[in-house]
């Protein structure tokens, strides 16, 4: 995802001015340029981005901060809420409530995925224990109807659909009767997708609202739309109460930042994004941890829950203990590769701090990806307590290797493997020294800290 090189730039530029002796109207300008110039290049739109710098100015007048104000800390706090800002239209979309029906209607260009996220959008609340149903009111595009049934199919959703009828109106009122009937609670209706944003295309989907009444329209955009983004969001908007955006393909190498422009167009919130092509790669939208990740702040409040979830309880402060020592010896590496075997993979426990990357377990890869762990134990079987407990990687001399290899009855070159993935971990794992990290109870202090 571009959007991490985006939070790269921001960050820099906030380094750099933290590394100037004096903060003054020079070095606030400077850092102040280097992130309109990371968004502009993100494709955030450039009224926003002006905005934003305006607005950051308002806030940090150098002038009027007395001496002894935290000028850094203040500016980055305003940085931080301006761009919580751009993704927070303020006010929370329509949630709909399990066991009272709602009809959610998805409107989007073609190929934008849209159809693909209904179907997350279904399975996600099914998953959660609600009653979905899918109606499919794409009578445009050959195809839909059938590329539904099947999505539909494979997750156990009812669906509705026909392949006569050519009104899409009908369908959708037919689809969200039934379902309402066979008590529902979650009717979701697929409506169709054009090339381009054509008069038809807005006439029919403001019929379909019209008559299908939905509690919450759902716009549905590629993030890879770059600067035509606030546009196309605001012509959407401009014909339906669009009350939500779900941004998709956000796996891909797209800049992400129209996603910023479309909630800014349509005044509505980002509440899922898409991360892949399977129907559970799919995640909840949530603004604070979302910035504080994109400025290499970590998203604490999801990796300590991460924490809680996944390593036992007697084990967490310690954890927490070492990893803001910085000192990762092969024994922590040990421990932690018991618990994902235990619990899950590391990934996403990992990916949620700055820096760090499922390099270890890729996703669709989580087979081999246990293989290799497990046998990285089996070699780490053989060695002597002092070198687990070093942490020096120079004392794992080539006769160390030599033994640890035949102890193991693996190949001297796995145990190098090994030895190069701890190297990786460890020089992550030194980038955490000195971080104060939270207890869990300390996290809503935190995220008050962050946003006052
Ligand atoms: P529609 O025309 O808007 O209904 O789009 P579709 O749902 O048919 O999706 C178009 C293409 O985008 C399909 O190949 C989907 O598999 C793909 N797609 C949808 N969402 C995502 C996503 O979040 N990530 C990736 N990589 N592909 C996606």
């Amino acid at each position: 995802m571009v959007l991490a090189q985006l939070g790269g730039s921001i960050s820099r530029a906030i380094q750099q001015m933290s590394n100037a002796t004096i903060i003054d109207e020079k070095v606030l300008n400077e850092c102040l340029n280097e992130i309109t110039r990371a968004l502009l290049q993100s494709d955030v739109q450039f009224k926003l981005v002006r905005d934003m710098q305006t607005n950051i100015k308002k806030i940090v007048n150098l002038d009027d901060l007395a001496a002894g104000h935290n000028k850094r800390k203040i500016i980055q706090q305003a940085i931080f809420n301006e761009l919580c800002k751009m993704l927070d239209p303020g006010k929370p979309s329509f949630t709909p409530k399990k066991g009272k029906t709602s009809v959610v209607m998805f409107v989007g260009l073609q190929g934008s995925g849209k159809t693909t996220t209904c179907t997350k959008y279904a399975y996600y609340h099914q998953k959660k224990g609600w009653k979905p149903a899918l109606v499919c009111a794409d009578t445009f595009r050959a195809g839909a109807f059938d590329q539904l049934k099947q999505n539909a199919t494979k997750a156990k959703i009812p669906f509705y659909g026909s392949y006569m009828e050519s009104d899409p109106v009908k369908i959708a009122v037919e689809g969200v009767e039934r379902f309402k009937k066979e008590n529902c609670d979650l009717i979701i209706v697929d409506t169709s997708g054009r090339h381009k944003q054509e008069a038809a295309l807005f006439e029919e989907m403001r019929q379909v609202s019209e008559a299908t009444k939905p509690d919450l329209v759902i716009f549905v955009m590629d993030s890879s739309i770059g600067q035509a983004a606030f546009d196309q969001a605001q012509a959407f908007k401009q014909s339906v109460a669009v009350g939500a955006v779900i941004v998709t393909k956000m796996d891909g190498h797209a800049k992400g930042g129209g996603a910023l422009s479309a909630v800014a167009a349509t005044k509505s919130p980002v509440i899922f994004i898409g991360t892949g092509e399977h129907m559970d790669e799919f995640e909840v939208f949530d603004v604070k941890p979302f910035v504080s990740r994109l400025l290499g702040m970590g998203d604490w409040s999801g990796f300590m829950d991460k924490i809680h979830e996944v390593v036992p309880m007697d084990q967490q402060p310690e954890l927490l203990q070492k990893l803001s020592e910085g000192n990762f010896t092969l024994r922590i590496m040990y421990e932690q590769f018991q618990n994902i075997l235990k619990m899950g993979p590391i990934g996403q426990v990992f990916s949620m701090l700055p820096g760090f990357s499922a390099e270890l377990m890729p996703k669709g890869r989580e087979k081999e990806s246990q293989a290799k762990i497990k046998r990285y134990m089996t070699m780490m079987d053989s060695m002597t307590n002092e070198e687990l407990d070093s942490p020096n990687p120079k004392l794992m001399n080539e006769s160390r290797m030599m033994r640890i290899a035949r102890g193991s009855g693996r190949h001297i070159r796995e145990v190098m493997e090994m030895l190069e993935e701890y190297k990786r971990l460890a020089k992550i794992w030194s980038k955490m020294k000195g971080l104060k990290i939270p207890k869990k109870g300390e996290m809503s202090a935190l995220s008050r800290n962050m946003n006052a």
